[in-house]
């Protein structure tokens, strides 16, 4: 478990329900645990098996958390949505992470959700297609490749057991600062 923690994250912990659940002083069920990540069924799913994988240590939203530990977050995910398919015998699955509160994050703890699906199950994540022009497109295309290609690898953090501890996230790239609208968004939740 990633052990290095600022008076910030320690703040963050104390009000988050999620961080309870990690350290057991509110009930759960656990369908996966490791050093760095746990996978718990939602009491309130869309469907039996709803399951969200989440860190122990307390990030708000995705970007926050260290790109080995995201790599492992998914891995887990597909895990559970692969026993998911074997045991409960859903048709399909949904992988899904909500970023700030405009995209629907309820609970200020990032978190992979796995929701298992049925044919006609009445879980709507659907969407009214807004069609864009030619030069929108474009506009998009080039500002977002700008970007990706600055933020690289800013984030990445070594795994354990390859030359030290993992550190704590750095949290967002030189030129986002304190601007990160996510962020600023999730802090609004309660
Ligand atoms: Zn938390």
């Amino acid at each position: 478990m990633i052990s290095q923690k600022s008076w910030a994250d320690d703040m963050a912990e104390q009000s988050c329900l999620l961080c309870s659940i990690i350290e057991g002083q509110v009930p759960s069920k656990k369908i996966y645990e490791d050093d760095d990540l746990v996978g718990i069924l939602d009491f309130n799913g869309a469907n039996p098996g709803h399951s969200f994988v989440l860190p122990k240590q307390h990030f708000t939203i995705l970007e926050q958390v260290p790109n080995f530990l995201v790599g492992k977050m998914f891995n887990v995910a597909n895990r559970i949505s692969s026993a998911i398919f074997d045991v409960l015998k859903v048709h399909g699955t949904n992988l899904f992470v909500a970023n700030g509160v405009a995209a629907g994050q309820k609970v200020a703890h990032c978190m992979v959700q796995v929701i298992p699906r049925l044919e006609k199950d009445g879980v709507n994540m659907s969407w009214s297609p807004k069609q864009l022009s030619e030069e929108e497109m474009s506009t998009v295309e080039i500002k977002l490749k700008d970007e990706i290609g600055k933020i690289g690898l800013a984030t990445e953090v070594k795994p354990k057991g390859s030359g030290g501890e993992p550190k704590a996230a750095k949290v967002f790239s030189e030129s986002e600062g304190e601007d990160n609208y996510l962020l600023k968004q999730v802090e609004r939740i309660p």
